[in-house]
Parts: C-alpha cells; structure tokens; sequence
C-alpha cells in the first residue's frame, strides 16, 4: 500500500463501526472520456459513485452508456441533476447557476427544463435529486426543487443551509480535484484530510470534477479506492442510500 494511505487505514482500522462514505462527481455530460475513465476505476473497485449530469449536456451517446453501465450495476451508479446549462448568470461575485439575479420563474423552468430531458433519456435511473453548479443556490432554488418532487439537494458543507422539510440536504465535505490540483504536497494533505474526516463517523461526501483529472490523478485515486473497498471498516454509499 502505498504509504500516502497509512493514516487513512490508520483511522479503519481502528474504527468501532463502519464509516460511510459517498462519492459524487460532477459535470458528466464534458469530457466523456475522462467520465469513463473515472467511472471505470470505480466499477474496478465495486465502489459506488454519485455522476452530477448537465441535462443540456447530455447526448444520446452518453446516454446510452451511463443506462449501459447502470444496468450493469445500478447498485453502484446514481444518476442525478446538475443544474441545466451550467451556464454562471452572475454579472459579478462568485458564478451561479442559480444564484441571486435568477428570478424564481427562471429557476423553475431551467430546473423543470433539466429534469425533462434527464427524465427522457435516463427514465428510472434518473434520481430526483439536485446538485447546484459550484455547489451555489438560493432558497428559491430549494422552493423550486420541492414543488418538482425533488428529494434530495447535494452541496458543499459550507454552504447555508436552506429552510426545506422535503429535500435532505447531503453535502460532500472533500474537494479531491481541488486538494490534488492545488495543494503543495497534494498525497500528504488528501491523506490527512480523508482520515480526519473518516475519523469523525459521520457519513462523508468526496466530490471529484472529472474534466480536470489527468492520468496520474485517477491512480491515485484508484490506489485510495482498492484500500476502501477492500477494507471491512466501510460502507461505500450511494446519495440515495444516504436517505431516510
Ligand atoms: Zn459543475
């Protein structure tokens, strides 16, 4: 093992009861390669994962071989909506999807608009649930997802927390792309920050972009994920298994 992943099996070891952890990655619908690259290391591991799909991404191809790979195994895929366009509306601040100069009007029909076409190509793989592009939205955003029987909304933990009693809110609290892309010492500090937050025993959410990772990036990943599945100390969760 190599040993960037000691403290992490550490932390399993010693563990009294499994811990939970979800992946989701983001922006399915760019870069499809890298998506299938990504999703492929999974499935080699038989760990679930969480795709974020773009509905105006979204084209038949793709289409047909995430409903391939989900009937392959839909106990480890979870297909869900990730804004519509991925278009940032903001004119200035921080980008948005679904942010402050949205009215509630424009955020219905973009989310109603996303989940039409998720619904038609994806029909019962399609979860009902929403992650907002840059893990940003407004209270309006959650009004509109209860009124279209949304179940569940997925952003960072650092993002407020909105006045809902339908959607469960499960946010990832691990940017993996950021840490390895940005960080000096990217093994040293993606190990920490995994084992302190397993270390915790609560439910973990670890969020991937795809489109940003390069060869090198998912063996590391590879190399952390044959540790999880092969370790008795974990649960590898889907977001609809984090429900209820
Ligand atoms: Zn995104």
């Amino acid at each position: 093992m190599p040993s960037w992943l000691n403290e992490i099996a550490s932390v399993l070891d010693r563990a009294e009861s499994p811990v939970r952890v979800f992946f989701r990655d983001d922006d399915a619908g760019w870069a499809n390669d890298k998506l299938f690259n990504l999703m492929d290391k999974f499935a080699k591991a038989e760990m679930p994962i969480d795709l974020a799909v773009i509905p105006q991404s979204l084209e038949c191809n793709l289409a047909d071989e995430l409903l391939a790979r989900w009937q392959q195994g839909r106990h480890l895929l979870g297909l869900h909506q990730h804004g519509y366009s991925h278009t940032n509306h903001e004119l200035s601040g921080r980008k948005c999807e679904f942010g402050a100069s949205r009215t509630k009007t424009q955020q219905m029909a973009d989310i109603a608009n996303g989940q039409i076409v998720l619904k038609a190509y994806l029909a019962e793989a399609f979860d009902p649930f929403f992650t907002p592009p840059w893990n940003r939205c407004t209270q309006d955003t959650v009004d509109c997802l209860e009124a279209l029987e949304f179940k569940l909304l997925s952003r960072d933990v650092t993002a407020t927390k909105y006045h809902t009693t339908k959607l469960d809110q499960v946010p990832v609290h691990i940017d993996w792309s950021k840490i390895i892309k940005s960080s000096p010492d990217p093994l040293t500090e993606l190990g920490n920050t995994v084992a302190s937050r397993l270390s915790q025993n609560e439910t973990t959410g670890i969020m991937f972009h795809h489109a940003d990772m390069i060869d090198e990036h998912l063996n590391t990943l590879a190399e952390m994920l044959a540790l999880l599945s092969g370790h008795q100390n974990v649960q590898g969760l889907l977001l609809r298994d984090t429900q209820g």
